[in-house]
């Protein structure tokens, strides 16, 4: 118990410096992106659209780890799944295009469910996310919208990587990456989510067979 104890605490202080170098960080970026938007374009700077990308890249890790610091206003809705999942299967259309990876969206059933529509968001790109990451030059990602007993289904498959038990076992960990950039941070934040919205996590995988990652969140039946 000690050990699992002192573990927690190093972890919980990891977090803090974590937080505490992303806060630090974000304004300096912020400012740099600004100048760089104001006058990279018009000098023809270089490779501007590449340098704006990573800065993108560290804009968006920086605020992952801000959103783990801080308890985040929720505004908790009725809404449908179909509306929010456009919007992010949108986000990943270039990305999987340039990697010749086919995005496919089924909607069967997509009912009221109660939900924060930004951490929903959240949620779908993080494993939206992860699947284009594992799928190869060529690969597919799928999703189905339908229904399960009292809950909406959110299904994600890939015939990407996979995952080895170990892996499995421990997804949702803090830090617990297998990617030379990742921060393993995607899972944490969508476990979190999901057992705020009362739903749970299904996930099967197989090591180069693919994934598939399953969310289910209560309709509302008011
Ligand atoms: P990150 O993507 O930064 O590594 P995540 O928390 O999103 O962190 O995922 C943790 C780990 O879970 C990944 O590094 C990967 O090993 C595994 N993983 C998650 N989703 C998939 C998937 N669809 N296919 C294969 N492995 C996955
Ligand atoms: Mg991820």
């Amino acid at each position: 118990t000690e050990d699992i104890l002192r573990n927690t605490e190093k972890l919980v202080f990891a977090g803090q410096i974590a937080v505490g170098i992303a806060h630090e960080i974000r304004n300096p970026l912020t400012t740099v992106k600004g100048m760089l938007q104001l006058s990279g374009k018009d000098t023809r700077l270089r490779h501007y659209d590449l340098i704006m990308s990573e800065l993108e890249r560290m804009n968006l890790i920086v605020g992952e780890f801000l959103i783990l610091g801080k308890p985040q206003a929720v505004h908790f809705r009725q809404e449908r799944c179909m509306p929010i999942l456009e919007e992010v299967v949108n986000l990943f259309e270039i990305q999987a295009a340039l990697n010749c990876i086919s995005l496919n969206f089924r909607s069967e059933e997509d009912h009221m469910i109660c939900c924060d529509r930004n951490q929903i968001k959240q949620v779908f790109m993080n494993i939206l996310k992860n699947a284009v990451e594992a799928v190869p030059f060529g690969g597919a990602v799928h999703i189905l919208l339908d229904t399960e007993d009292a809950y909406q289904r959110i299904r994600f498959t890939d015939n990407g990587i996979g995952m080895t038990d170990e892996v499995l076992q421990r997804i949702g960990e803090p830090f617990l990456t297998t990617k030379a950039e990742g921060n393993g941070l995607g899972m944490m934040i969508v476990k979190r989510i999901i057992e705020a919205h009362k739903g749970h996590l299904v996930i099967t995988s197989e090591v180069d067979k693919g994934t598939t990652v399953d969310i289910y969140l209560p309709l509302d039946l008011t």
